[in-house]
């Protein structure tokens, strides 16, 4: 499996630290201001290889060709929605996975959905993420290129990086923080850690350790349903985790960071819709301080959940703007392309499978 830095014997350049970096090429008997040149072809010019570095000698390209490896993505389809602009990329991770970003333009900046596995192992109801399972972990070269790909193909600078493709991010933790230690570097892209948004399905001593990595990052929690028994019905993970300790969690995360808790409510008809359920969810919350994003259920072909009609999902709001809790419903982005998470990627592996091209 491809998941470590070390890939036979090669580093895996775009994942290493600024500071590593100085140390290989300090090691390889260079000057500390190449480290700095390189780094800087990596993160900031978004170089599609060392052959691009033109300020460097072909000589010492040539060195780090031999004792790097080079991670580059490589966009295999592109579907742009007509209604909002949104553009959904399925990139090809060069061993026979693939993995898609979602990238939406708004009036506040432009947002990419990025994946942080190849499949997810979490098993999730209503997600097409799971149904495969887990293929491997992605590298933090591999996050990081999802977003270079999208700001080269584009030409648009992207402000707003949210963890919420495919994948469960805390289940590949060292190489999440990784990643988000190197986005939001100052020699790099520099994207501020508060425009990072990273959603978990719950696992708990991920979101403990998580408080304690001094990140400055928002915190989702697919929350789904608020009491044990719908959520364990809806997430295998609330089978391990109670609701009681993944708040526990989530109040420990809190007061560790001071930042503000958004849960995620996936909205599924019949299931966890009710005034009832409204009710337990704004108890369960109350006193935090938290903001809720209800999401009518995408409906997934392999399984059958329903969206609530357009009314309950607004009596839902209501009934927790009433107990004074803080929601919005997510908008809608790019529903004519592939609606649900994880859909274009599963698409393509099936069609893959029936040996068709795109
Ligand atoms: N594993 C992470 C991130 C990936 S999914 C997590 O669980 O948070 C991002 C969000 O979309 C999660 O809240 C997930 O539960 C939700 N989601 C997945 N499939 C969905 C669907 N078909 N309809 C609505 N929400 C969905």
């Amino acid at each position: 499996m491809k998941e470590q830095l070390e890939d036979l014997d090669k580093t895996d350049i775009k994942s290493l630290t600024y500071e590593e970096l100085l140390k290989q090429i300090q090691d390889m008997g260079e000057k500390a201001f190449r480290a700095d040149q390189i780094y800087h072809w990596l993160h900031v010019k978004l170089a599609a290889g060392f052959d691009e570095m033109t300020n460097i000698s072909a000589a010492f390209r040539e060195q780090c060709k031999e004792r790097f490896s080079y991670t580059l993505l490589k966009a295999v389809r592109v579907q742009e929605s007509g209604i909002d602009g949104t553009k959904k990329f399925l990139f090809d991770l060069g061993d026979g996975n693939f993995v898609e970003s979602v990238f939406m333009p708004y009036h506040h900046g432009n947002s990419l959905c990025i994946s942080s596995q190849a499949g997810c192992r979490m098993g999730c109801q209503f997600c097409a993420s799971g149904i495969d399972g887990l293929s491997r972990n992605l590298l933090p070269s591999e996050m990081l290129e999802q977003i270079y790909r999208v700001e080269s193909l584009t030409g648009e600078r992207i402000s707003n990086v949210v963890v919420m493709g495919t994948g469960e991010p805390l289940d590949n933790y060292d190489n999440l923080v990784r990643f988000i230690r190197l986005l939001s570097h100052k020699k790099g892209l520099h994207i501020s850690q508060r425009n990072i948004t990273v959603s978990t399905c719950g696992i708990v001593p991920g979101i403990r350790r998580l408080a304690e990595e001094e990140l400055q990052i928002t915190l989702a929690i697919s929350l789904h349903a608020a009491d044990d028994k719908k959520r364990q019905k809806l997430m295998p993970i609330a089978k391990v985790y109670s609701i009681g300790e993944l708040m526990d969690a989530v109040r420990y995360y809190f007061d560790k960071t001071g930042r503000r808790i958004t849960f995620e409510y996936s909205l599924v008809s019949g299931v966890n819709d009710t005034y009832e359920d409204a009710e337990r969810l704004s108890r369960l919350v109350s006193g935090l301080n938290c903001h809720i994003n209800l999401i009518p259920v995408n409906p997934v072909k392999e399984r059958d959940f329903k969206r609530p009609k357009q009314t309950y999902v607004e009596g839902f709001k209501n009934k927790l703007e009433k107990n004074r809790i803080n929601v919005t419903i997510r908008r809608e982005m790019g529903a004519d392309i592939d609606g649900a998470c994880g859909q274009l990627r599963k698409r393509h592996l099936e069609e893959g499978k029936e040996g068709t091209h795109c």
